[in-house]
């Protein structure tokens, strides 16, 4: 079997003011706040997960709020944005919220022949609309102020900037089963055929460009998905058989995870479809209440009392 991994699960960015980075993904974005919980590694602070209406992968955003960090900054070696489908017809909407709001936004633009919009969050991550012509069958989170046929669907593709492009492309088509599409400029495109959406990945080559610095503001790693655990250890096989460190897989409590750091610098996740985020609460109440892994429950009074509280 070739093709092990089916699209991107899930990107997790860094942020500074948990408050500020909650209102703007809910509230000005409408994604639906699938998972809250605590950094399973520093469990003094949230994780937060952003998703769809169903909490899919392929639509998952994920912070983890320091209220210290200082501001990263993108360039090589990371990925550099994180790009959103929105249904045709649904960009004037977008821009015209933007403006409205105050949120910082690049001139729009086209790429592959698909219209497009970059903006900024608080933290100055950037962000990417685009009007997809891909069908796409994910449903958005309907909010007061955003219907569903306005709603962020999910991820259309992620781009990450590397100095060369060579040894990131071989370990997405040799490793991952992306097959390059095409170019534009300096940009290189990558497309898993096994995934339904979400399965692009733009390899950006920037030769004299900036190493990126990892803090606020900037993405820290980039999972992509497999079904289940059996895929899972056939991959880290494969990953070890071309001289890579990956780690062991770890118990995510939503999936379970591998991690490798790719060539060109970006660390990579593998994750597991399985269990998914209705494991611990049902799809109609994701993200409402704090969820810790077991190994914290006996410390909830502890950890609540350092975690700053959350208001619309
Ligand atoms: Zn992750």
């Amino acid at each position: 079997m070739n093709n092990l991994t089916t699209g991107l699960h899930h990107v997790t960015a860094i942020a500074g003011n948990a408050q500020r980075n909650y209102h703007f993904y809910t509230q000005v974005l409408g994604l639906r706040f699938v998972k809250k919980t605590v950094n399973f590694d520093d469990p003094g602070t949230y994780h937060f997960y952003y998703g769809n209406y169903a909490a899919e992968p392929g639509t998952i955003l994920t912070f983890f709020p320091w209220a210290n960090i200082r501001q990263g900054r993108a360039g090589i070696g990371q990925a550099t944005s994180i790009g959103y489908s929105v249904p045709e017809g649904a960009f004037g909407f977008w821009k015209e919220r933007f403006d409205a709001l105050g949120i910082r936004s690049l001139p729009p633009t086209e790429r592959f022949g698909a219209p497009l919009v970059g903006f900024f969050d608080p933290d100055g991550l950037l962000l990417e609309l685009t009007a997809s012509a891909l069908s796409d069958a994910r449903l958005g989170h309907v909010t007061n102020e955003i219907p569903a046929e306005m709603a962020l669907k999910g991820f259309h593709q992620t781009t990450l900037s590397l100095q060369s492009i060579a040894p990131t492309a071989r370990i997405l088509t040799e490793l991952l089963g992306y097959e390059p599409v095409g170019m534009q400029g300096n940009r290189h495109r990558f497309v898993n055929p096994l995934a339904t959406a979400g399965g692009i990945v733009d390899l950006l080559e920037e030769n004299d460009g900036r190493k990126g610095l990892n803090a606020a503001g900037t993405v820290h790693h980039v999972a992509f998905r497999v079904p289940d655990d059996t895929a899972e250890r056939a991959l880290l096989e494969k990953i070890r058989s071309v001289g890579l460190q990956v780690t062991d897989p770890i118990d995510r409590n939503y999936f379970h995870s591998l991690y490798f750091r790719e060539p060109g610098g970006v660390l990579f996740e593998i994750a597991t479809d399985t269990p998914g985020f209705m494991v611990d609460e049902p799809l109609d109440s994701l993200g409402e209440s704090l969820k810790l892994p077991p190994q914290y429950e006996a410390y909830r009074e502890q950890i609540l009392a350092v975690l700053p509280n959350l208001h619309q």
